[in-house]
């Protein structure tokens, strides 16, 4: 804080104001239910590979229904779709239990979301509305009796009701998959072409094909074993009330690993659960046109952040910035107030007549998950700055960038602009007792893009999106200054740990 004095005048002024609102807080996840359990393609391997695509854009959460294995019973498989914003299908195997198909088509028709994924649309050939949802299907026996085969011709879409079988794919390559419908949510923001990782290319999908809407499609060579023609990829289907998005990719772990594959499953799962896409569009850079673009979904995971519950400092990714031992990695800016190490703490002592002190990182960081336990002297104003910088050009190296409060007056784990002259950048700042005087208190800050979030002693103290702010810089222990006649006072830190997002 800037002065100790202005803030205590402060405190007697704010007494009762609103409670702290999470700002622009991101909407809470979806959940969604992949079921799986046969499949003629290894879907122990790429349930996961789903899960974490879907989970690693921060949206959903996921949850996976297992059904009995090939020649099993299969009257335990009785999800229940309606907990679930979206089911997705990565299976591929033995009819379900009537009352469960029938359950799935209500939970359907009713509103509720499905995504088919690669073969789970070779699935139920024989099941009418499932036909229906998908739109389009292979395999299983389908033929002209299905429907008719949805094509691509003279720059536009016709149904083929000629003879022939239903389902077929030359050998795996990588392809160019082609936006037909650039203003649907899924696609709307996305480029107009870009390159599948290898995959199988499905060709000759046949079926009702009624209210679908072909999103893209991909030409199917002569040269890979294909048919010429340009092949639906992805296709946006309503069935009564409830939305289906139909992806004929992700035919293997390598496919799951296509940027396209991901994004066009995070972006169809959305919309099917809510009618519409937040998930930013995706740019050319991202969704490459010439070679096809991978990452390793199981990484996205890693990096994905739960705004809705406080950073879980017991997983794994957390490391110590402070041994008990030594002050390694740090140094001490402005100011002539003391630090130094003792019974395992950082112990920052006030010095007579300086101005703020510092004992910051060497490092910078910029989206992180920060914890530590902090005890303080009732008369001592601190803070832990954040994403906070020191330059010789700005007032002589000033150090300035937002500040977490400690300190026992009410305001602890709101959020100050330290030295930029701007103030507080928590909007309110009603008091609150959770901050223990004379005790050790634990705080856990999350700083993820412009959204910081604060916890003092396991309560949510603020939530706010902040756009001013610096995006990387140190972490920083503060010791207000005092006048010449006061302290000293203490500050203690100790169990000082990061985990970078
Ligand atoms: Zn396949």
């Amino acid at each position: 804080m800037r002065s100790m004095y202005y803030s205590l005048v402060c405190l007697g002024l704010i007494t009762s104001v609103l409670a702290p609102t999470p700002a622009a807080a991101q909407s809470a996840r979806l959940k969604a239910l992949v079921v799986d359990g046969q499949n003629n393609h290894d879907w122990k391997k790429t349930t996961p590979l789903i899960k974490a695509t879907l989970e690693g854009c921060g949206r959903f959460t996921v949850s996976v229904a297992t059904t009995p294995a090939k020649s099993e019973d299969m009257a335990s498989f009785q999800p229940k779709f309606s907990d679930y914003d979206v089911v997705v299908s990565n299976y591929n195997g033995a009819p379900w239990s009537e009352s469960t198909m029938t359950a799935f088509a209500d939970y359907v028709r009713n509103g509720g979301g499905f995504v088919s994924v690669h073969a789970a649309d070779n699935s139920f050939p024989q099941w009418a509305d499932y036909n229906r949802m998908i739109g389009v299907g292979g395999w299983g026996g389908r033929n002209e009796k299905s429907g008719p085969y949805v094509r691509w011709r003279d720059g536009k879409f016709t149904r083929d009701t000629e003879p022939g079988r239903g389902g077929s794919h030359g050998k795996r390559h990588p392809f160019e998959v082609v936006v037909r419908d650039a203003k649907h949510p899924i696609t709307a923001g996305l480029p107009s072409h870009w390159m599948q990782a290898e995959d199988e290319l499905y060709a000759q999908l046949r079926g009702p094909a009624e209210s679908m809407q072909v999103l893209a499609t991909a030409m199917s060579s002569r040269e890979s074993g294909g048919t010429g023609e340009h092949e639906p990829i992805l296709m946006a289907i309503q069935f009564g009330k409830g939305r289906v998005f139909h992806t004929t990719l992700g035919h293997d772990v390598k496919a799951m690993s296509g940027v396209a594959f991901q994004v066009t499953l995070q972006r169809g799962a959305e919309w099917v659960a809510t009618g519409s896409v937040t998930l930013p569009a995706v740019p050319a850079e991202e969704l490459t046109k010439d070679t096809p673009a991978m990452r390793d979904p199981l990484k996205l995971v890693s990096t994905s952040v739960n705004f809705d519950s406080m950073p879980d400092t017991s997983a794994s990714g957390w490391q110590s910035l402070f041994d008990g031992q030594q002050l390694k990695g740090w140094s001490q800016k402005n100011g002539t107030a003391t630090y130094k190490v003792e019974e395992k703490c950082v112990v920052g002592r006030t010095s007579e007549g300086s101005p703020n002190s510092f004992l910051c990182t060497e490092k910078n960081y910029s989206d992180f998950e920060l914890a530590f336990e902090v005890k303080v002297d009732d008369a001592l104003n601190s803070g832990v700055q954040i994403r906070s910088r020191s330059t010789e050009e700005f007032n002589k190296g000033r150090v300035h960038g937002p500040q977490v409060e400690i300190e026992t007056g009410g305001t602890a784990g709101y959020v100050y602009s330290e030295g930029t002259g701007r103030g507080w950048i928590s909007k309110q700042q009603p008091k609150t007792e959770v901050f223990k005087k004379g005790q050790w208190n634990t705080y856990v800050i999350r700083a993820s893009g412009a959204r910081i979030q604060t916890w003092v002693n396991g309560q949510k103290i603020e939530d706010l999106v902040d756009e001013e702010s610096f995006r990387t810089g140190f972490i920083g222990l503060q010791v207000h200054g005092i006048p010449k006649d006061k302290g000293p006072y203490e500050v203690r830190w100790r169990e000082i740990k990061i985990r970078e997002l």
